[in-house]
């Protein structure tokens, strides 16, 4: 599932070939990518207009459209915006036609892609203001903030983290290398890490992040980039599946169990569990670090 690295991957490589441009046409061939709009319901707002930016609020890509329009995308989990894609593009669900005469594709196996309008600024601040929190890339999330934010909570640091809602775009890879980086066990209960520790994790969320953006995104599954070029950033994994292998930091083993429903990887060494934490029974070998 592409995380926020990766999507804004996607919009950088993306807003220079679309911005400026007069969208000309919207075919929708599979009406469930808008439910419960009508397809001629989103081309009809949307036809015509210039694409005045492609910006990016959590793991949602948002076409800032002339008027303030703007139709609201996200990729879930197997989507990709493809730029000028061969005529047999599979999975198509959605073909974009620019006034450049390029096009614009979205194609989508598992079909759990969306789109949405919003008519105005303030109707696009309500829909995210339900939906996603701190943006980690900025200036939001810094460790005073993060302190402030997990008091009280019981929920385990990675789900913590996972939840979209206080911080937007942090996904599974990005969560278990951000607390390794930070030396913080996953299962750790989110209100009792301490200020100093809030500070690192904040730095190590950002750092985990931006090592991601370097890499032109992770791949894995199906994420491409709108060339069709893949990122690299699976290779620079420091724990994330990489189960049975040596801790980059101290030589440890890295095992790999399920937490918040999720495939998670740990130097136990670097990461100590908490105390009256059991150590969870580790996941099969071979199971997808993206189960459900
Ligand atoms: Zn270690």
């Amino acid at each position: 599932m592409p995380e926020l690295p990766e999507v804004e991957t996607i919009r950088r490589s993306l807003a220079p070939l679309v911005e400026g441009r007069r969208i000309t046409a919207l075919e929708i061939r599979d009406p469930r990518w808008c439910a419960p709009l009508a397809p001629e319901e989103i081309a009809d707002a949307v036809v015509g207009r210039t694409i005045e930016a492609l910006s990016r609020r959590g793991k949602w890509l948002v076409y800032e459209l002339e008027g303030e329009v703007f139709l609201i995308t996200h990729l879930r989990m197997t989507g990709a915006f493809l730029y000028d894609a061969d005529d047999d593009a599979p999975y198509e669900r959605v073909r974009i036609g620019l006034s450049d005469g390029h096009e614009l594709r979205f194609c989508d196996p598992r079909r759990f892609g969306t789109g949405e309008l919003a008519f105005g600024a303030p109707a696009l601040d309500d829909f995210f203001a339900s939906r996603v929190g701190l943006e980690p890339l900025g200036d939001d999330l810094n460790g005073a903030v993060l302190h402030a934010l997990t008091r009280g909570s019981r929920a385990p640091i990675k789900a913590f983290l996972l939840d979209q809602k206080r911080v937007a775009g942090v996904g599974n890879i990005y969560a278990d290398e951000a607390l390794f980086r930070a030396q913080i066990h996953p299962l750790r209960r989110a209100g009792t890490l301490t200020r100093a520790q809030t500070e690192t994790l904040a730095g190590t969320v950002r750092d985990a992040l931006t090592a991601g953006l370097a890499a032109g995104g992770a791949t894995i599954d199906d994420f491409r980039h709108p060339d069709g070029v893949s990122g690299a950033f699976q290779n620079e994994f420091l724990v994330h599946r990489r189960e049975g292998e040596d801790c980059p930091r101290c030589g440890g083993e890295i095992v790999k169990f399920v937490a918040a429903g999720r495939g998670t990887y740990v130097c136990e060494r670097c990461q100590p569990r908490p105390r009256g934490v059991r150590r969870p029974s580790r996941a099969p070998r071979g199971a997808r670090s993206g189960q459900p």
